[in-house]
């Protein structure tokens, strides 16, 4: 998978991701990551990007022309162009759709992607009609810039690229996988000021662990996102064991 980041702040970008998990995937070649400076493509003497908004109000506009020439020096060697097709270009707007799970898994069908990072009071308008494909945001608030969301999205889809997780089972027994949120995890020791392990973790019962942790990620939902047990993956058994619950906590049994 090949990342391209249209910043202009490329450092930000690169020690971000350049580290951990990620940065072992790119040093082993499971994904590469080029990030492109907008500033580079400056039309100004100054080297400068953005102006005033048109029609007043706070704050600066990136120029159209310089984002689009950084995108052009992507989207021209793309393998999406060389097949008469419009590379998927992602603008990071907090008026985009919500990012979720789902998004990450389609993403990450991608050979590569292009993330477009706005600043200041964004992006002009115009640019963006000719060559982004889809507007996502990563939650309902406003941040400074496009850089940190992009990285979290890198990140989330990097994790779907095989060979990126040492363990490649990691990658589907997470939370959000079956619409439900994940077990608790222990590690050692046994006891820690007072708090034990659950036993049936101890018992060398795979199947009774496994029903455990099953139970447990239900429950666990209930508490903490509700709103995903309608779309999950439930035996009749685990409908029954979600009502009763409700019922338990409402205080009508
Ligand atoms: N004026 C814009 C608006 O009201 O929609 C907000 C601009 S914001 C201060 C600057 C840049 O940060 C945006 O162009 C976008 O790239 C990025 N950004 C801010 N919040 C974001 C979010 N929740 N998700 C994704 N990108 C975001």
């Amino acid at each position: 998978m090949d990342f391209h980041v249209l910043t202009l702040f490329p450092d930000m970008v690169r020690q971000g991701l350049n580290t951990s998990i990620i940065g072992r995937a790119i040093k082993d070649g499971h994904i590469t990551l080029n990030t492109v400076n907008i500033r580079d493509f400056s039309v100004n003497k100054h080297n400068r990007v953005d102006d005033y908004p048109y029609g007043g109000g706070a704050g600066m506009v990136i120029q159209a022309e310089p984002v689009y020439r950084a995108w052009e020096s992507v989207a021209k060697n793309s393998k999406a162009i060389k097949q008469g097709k419009k590379p998927r270009c992602i603008y990071l707007t907090p008026q985009g759709k919500v990012f979720h799970q789902t998004m990450v898994e389609e993403f990450a069908q991608e050979e590569e992607l292009i993330f477009l990072c706005g600043h200041y009071e964004g992006i002009d308008e115009r640019v963006l009609e000719e060559v982004v494909t889809d507007y996502v945001s990563i939650g309902d608030y406003v941040l400074t810039g496009g850089e940190l969301p992009a990285m979290v999205m890198v990140d989330a889809i990097s994790r779907m690229v095989p060979g990126v997780l040492a363990n490649d089972e990691s990658g589907t027994t997470e939370s959000f996988e079956g619409n439900l949120l994940e077990y608790p995890q222990y590690s050692r020791p046994e006891d820690w000021m007072g708090k034990k392990v659950p036993a049936i973790l101890l018992s060398g019962d795979h199947a009774k662990v496994e029903a455990w942790r099953r139970e447990q990620s239900i429950k666990r939902t209930m508490e903490r996102r509700p709103d995903l047990l309608a779309d999950a993956d439930l035996t009749a058994k685990e409908k029954a064991m979600v009502e009763h619950l409700l019922d338990k906590s409402q205080g009508k049994c």
